[in-house]
C-alpha cells in the first residue's frame, strides 16, 4: 500500500463510520493531511467535543487521548498508537504529587495539561502553555504549586512575580535539552532570523528569545509577522508545517535535538489500523476508558481553567 492509498482508505473509512481523526501539530505531514482537526492538545479536545461524530482517534500521546475523553465522556476514544506516552506526563505519579502537596500544604495545585487524568483528579486548576500566565494571574490565591514542568513554571513565575510559585523537578526532555550554546549556534547560522521558543525550554534559552509562546502561539506569530526568517524553538515538525503554510518565508529548527520520538511513534499505518478497528470491531481493550468518578474529578480542574478565562 502506498502513502496515498493508505490516506484514501483512511478518509473513506472515517467518513463511512463517523470517525473523527485528531492530529497533534507534532505529527507527521501524512497524518496531518487525513485529520479532521489539528493543533495542540487542548484545542483538539475542544474540537472533538464540538464534533458530532461519536468516535475520536487521537494521533498524539496518551494524556491527549485522556483529555479528549474527559471533555467527551460519551464518545469512544482511541489512541492511534497505544504505546505513545509522554515522559513529562508519565514522570509525575499521583504519589509524587501527594508528597509535594504535603510539603507545601498552603498551596493550591496548578497542573499543566500535559499530565495524566489521575494527576488531574488531585489538581485544583489546569493550564495550557498559552493560558498559564493568564490563569495564574487571574487566580485569587498567591501560593501555588505548579506541576510538572519546572521550566514552564519558572517562565510563569517570572511573568507573575507577585505570586509564590513552588516547583518540583520534571519537564519535557525534548525542550529541556536545548541549550544556550544551541541558541548561539543557530543565531550565528541565521543572523537575520527571529528566535521563537516554547516555554518548556530552560530559562537560559527563553531569556534569549525574541518571542516565547505555545506551539500555536509560535505558529501564528511566524505566519503573521512581517519578518521573513525564523528559528523555531519547539518540536521539529512545526518548522516543517510552517514551511508548507508560508513557502515565501524561511523556517529553521533551533536544533535537530527537538524531535519527540514519542510523538513520532505514530505512523500512518497505525492510523489506518486504528480506523479499521474503530469501524469494524470497536475493540474495548484499545479504547481509552476511565471510571465516571475519575472523569468527574479530573474534569474539575479543566472546568476551573475555563472559568478563569482559559480557552
Ligand atoms: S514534546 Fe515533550 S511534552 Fe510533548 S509529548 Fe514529547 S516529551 Fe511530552
Amino acid at each position: 500500500m502506498t502513502i496515498a492509498e493508505a490516506q484514501e482508505q483512511i478518509i473513506r473509512l472515517k467518513r463511512e463510520h463517523g470517525i473523527c481523526i485528531l492530529a497533534h501539530s507534532y505529527q507527521a505531514r501524512e497524518i496531518i493531511e487525513v485529520a479532521d482537526h489539528t493543533g495542540d492538545s487542548y484545542k483538539l479536545s475542544v474540537a472533538a467535543a464540538g464534533d458530532e461524530k461519536s468516535v475520536a482517534i487521537m494521533c498524539g500521546v496518551r494524556f491527549m487521548a485522556e483529555t479528549v475523553k474527559l471533555l467527551s465522556p460519551e464518545k469512544t476514544v482511541y489512541l492511534a498508537n497505544a504505546d505513545a506516552g509522554c515522559p513529562m506526563a508519565d514522570g509525575l505519579s499521583a504519589e509524587r504529587l501527594r508528597a509535594a502537596q504535603a510539603k507545601y500544604p498552603g498551596c493550591v495545585t496548578v497542573c499543566y495539561i500535559n499530565t495524566t487524568a489521575e494527576v488531574k483528579t488531585l489538581s485544583d486548576v489546569c493550564v495550557t502553555s498559552s493560558s498559564a500566565v493568564k490563569i495564574i494571574r487571574a487566580m485569587p490565591e498567591t501560593e501555588i504549586l505548579f506541576v510538572p514542568d519546572c521550566n514552564l513554571g519558572a517562565y510563569v513565575a517570572a511573568q507573575v512575580p507577585e505570586k509564590t510559585i513552588r516547583l518540583i523537578s520534571g519537564g519535557c526532555p525534548i525542550h529541556a535539552a536545548v541549550s544556550a550554546d544551541d541558541v548561539a549556534a543557530a543565531r550565528r547560522a541565521h543572523p537575520e532570523a527571529l528566535l521563537l521558543v516554547h516555554p518548556e525550554c530552560v530559562p537560559d534559552v527563553t531569556s534569549r528569545a525574541d518571542y516565547v509562546g505555545s506551539t500555536s502561539g509560535i505558529y501564528d506569530f511566524a505566519v503573521s509577522s512581517e519578518k521573513k526568517e525564523f528559528i523555531i524553538g519547539t518540536e521539529i515538525s512545526i518548522a516543517e508545517h510552517l514551511q508548507y503554510a508560508r513557502p515565501d518565508k524561511k523556517f529553521y529548527p533551533l536544533t535537530k535535538k527537538l524531535m519527540c520520538h514519542n510523538m513520532k511513534l505514530t505512523t500512518l499505518m497505525d492510523v489506518y489500523n486504528c480506523v479499521l478497528t474503530a469501524s469494524c470491531v470497536r475493540e474495548a481493550d484499545k479504547q481509552i476508558t476511565m471510571s465516571p468518578e475519575t472523569i468527574m474529578k479530573a474534569r474539575r480542574c479543566i472546568d476551573e481553567m475555563i472559568r478563569l478565562g482559559g480557552k
